[in-house]
């Protein structure tokens, strides 16, 4: 077995043993929601908190729905409603929720290193759900579980990441994660959405301009949001960006025909991925990108995340 630790705080202090480790442990879990009954008593006993101070829909009910499965009960913090939108601190808040003995606490939070703070200010163990632009170790497990069960290995594929790079924990703890177990990385965006440091991580990264290049040979295709809540730098046309980078159907077919394609949600139709948003309100799409505007919708700039 693996060396233990005490927290999840991201995927790139971890080993590929380590990583193999954990997704090997998560089968037997994953065999056990094709179960009429999903309960099982690994968690009997414990408190999950979870502390999410930015918005989340997959990953919080993932969480929620994978302690009540492990039969620990969980402790709920909105942060919209909190004592934090009246001044209080994290550290003050998320004290409080330890003040009432929680086993764990599942943390997101729009700033980068902030569950890596709390961890050294808590006896519990932490997991990062998500921080700032830095990582979301859980999605990169999620991620390569997905890839490991369909390309039946993760070794040595070829992986192209499409968009807002510059901004994605996602993308970063896929690096760490596809990176330690040899895969080749191709990244495509705006070049201002390309970190050049991404590049001197250690694992082979090219950084290629045209869509079409970057999908040639590609095994895996993860395609981005564009996070438009923590953009900061000149405005980016929305209509360049569909034209130069959307993947779409044509595209789609210069990649490997069994070529996998990810999105970690949330996704929006019409924008990075071709398609339109379907169901009863398209405010999903509206909202999202209610800062392009002008004839031609440029997104507008932010500072801060
Ligand atoms: N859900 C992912 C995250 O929280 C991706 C995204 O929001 O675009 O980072």
């Amino acid at each position: 077995m693996p060396q233990r630790f005490r927290h999840m705080l991201g995927i790139e202090p971890l080993s590929a043993e380590q990583i193999a480790f954990l997704l090997d442990q998560s089968k037997s879990f994953q065999d056990i929601q094709r179960h009429p009954l999903k309960k099982l008593a690994t968690l009997r006993g414990k408190t999950v908190a979870l502390a999410f101070f930015e918005p989340s829909t997959r990953t919080r009910i993932s969480f929620a729905t994978a302690a009540a499965r492990l039969g620990a009960d969980t402790m709920n913090l909105q942060a919209e409603v909190s004592s934090l939108r009246k001044g209080e601190s994290l550290l003050d808040t998320v004290r409080t929720l330890d003040a009432m003995k929680p086993d764990c606490i599942v943390m997101r939070h729009s700033a980068s290193g902030a569950p890596e703070f709390v961890a050294g200010q808590l006896e519990i163990p932490v997991i990062n759900a998500g921080d700032g632009t830095h990582e979301h170790p859980t999605q990169a497990l999620l991620d390569a579980l997905t890839i490991r069960d369909r390309k039946s290995a993760l070794m040595g594929l070829n992986v192209t990441i499409l968009g807002d790079i510059l901004h994605s924990r996602v993308a970063r703890s896929n690096l760490h994660l596809l990176g330690k177990f040899g895969c080749r990385f191709t990244l495509c965006g705006p070049a201002m959405w390309l970190p050049r440091e991404l590049e001197c991580l250690g694992y082979p990264v090219r950084r290629v301009a045209r869509v079409e290049e970057a999908l040639e040979a590609a095994d895996v295709i993860i395609v981005l949001r564009v996070q438009q809540e923590r953009l900061h730098e000149p405005a980016l046309p929305l209509e360049e960006y569909i034209l130069l980078y959307q993947l779409t159907p044509k595209r789609l077919g210069l990649a490997r025909p069994d070529a996998l394609v990810l999105h970690p949600g949330p996704m929006i139709r019409g924008l990075e991925i071709a398609g339109r948003a379907h169901g009863p309100a398209v405010p999903a799409h509206r909202n999202t990108f209610g800062r392009f505007r002008g004839r031609r919708r440029c997104c507008t700039l932010r500072t801060g995340a």
